[in-house]
């Protein structure tokens, strides 16, 4: 009886070490099948993954979190940047404004240099020099420039008057009413073809007229020429304007002239060739209204 009872015992402990085991052997199996497989296709043997622990841990037992779907990439925004409102400081120099409502009486630049008519030579002289065109200094190199890259096109130029001081705008005046029978200036449309002293954009040394040679008279014929064609269309690349246009007259106040180019900067130049302004109504624009432009 003892030893039925004996054996018994003995069956149930080893039933249940045997149940142990053969759950854990299941166990591992079940846990383990994936590995298994990429242990026999690698040569990995199972117990080494399984001592380090991290590739059984990622796979098995706590799998990793299932990837989040793909989102499109946001298109890096590039902000276009604000432009700066335009504006300009009408006080400045280059926006001197001269004509018949706008005198500058007895204004004189401060400083005047001698150009080469012909622009056969490029030197700038700072003396005296009949022989020469006239005109403010801050000017001349972008005249200069503006003349050579005209020539270098192939084309003739002749810098035919800049500066004028009072006195000679004066005797002009003079000269031009009695030939013309007029006293004002002015042609019959009520346009200047002569302005009062004073009122002459010459007399700012800002300007100049340019034609293809020497005319005895400027006038209608500038047009057809391919010289100024070309200053028409790049005198804007180096700060000059076409000051009277055609189709501006009642604007300016002044019959259309292809020969007188007025310095205004680049920038102006720029937008004022771009928005097909004068100067009249750049300055209606920007400044405090034409009638409010200050005397120089
Ligand atoms: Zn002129």
């Amino acid at each position: 009886m003892k030893n039925r009872v004996g054996r018994i015992i003995v069956g149930l402990v080893f039933l249940f070490f045997f149940g142990i085991y053969f759950y854990k052997q299941l166990g591992i199996r079940t846990f383990s099948d994936d590995l298994a497989s990429w242990g026999e296709a690698t040569g990995f043997h199972r117990d080494t993954v399984e001592t380090s622990g991290s590739i059984g841990e990622q796979s098995a037992e706590q799998p990793a979190a299932p990837a989040a779907p793909e989102q499109p990439a946001a298109p890096v925004e590039t902000p276009e940047p604000t432009p700066e409102p335009l504006s300009f400081d009408l006080s400045s120099w280059e926006y001197m404004l001269v004509n018949g409502d706008h005198s500058i009486d007895q204004y004189a630049p401060a400083e005047l240099v001698y150009l080469d008519q012909a622009v056969e030579a490029l030197d700038i002289q700072t003396s005296y020099n009949p022989n020469r065109v006239a005109v403010d200094a801050r000017i001349a190199q972008p005249l200069l420039d503006m003349a050579k890259a005209c020539k270098d096109a192939g084309l003739p130029v002749w810098l035919s008057s800049g500066y004028r001081s009072y006195s000679e705008q004066a005797a002009n005046f003079q000269r031009i009413c009695q030939n013309n029978g007029i006293t004002d200036g002015k042609d019959a449309k009520g346009h200047y073809i002569t302005m009062p002293a004073g009122c002459s954009e010459h007399q700012s040394g800002l300007c100049c007229d340019i034609t293809d040679k020497y005319r005895e008279i400027k006038n209608d014929e500038i047009f057809k020429t391919d010289t100024y064609a070309w200053l028409r269309d790049h005198c804007a690349e180096y700060g000059f304007i076409l000051r009277f246009p055609t189709g501006k007259e009642d604007i300016t106040g002044v019959m259309n002239e292809g020969w007188h180019f007025r310095y205004v900067g680049l920038e102006a130049a720029k937008y004022m060739t771009e928005n097909d302004l004068t100067l009249e109504e750049f300055w209606q624009r920007f400044g405090p209204g034409e009638t409010a432009a200050p005397a120089v």
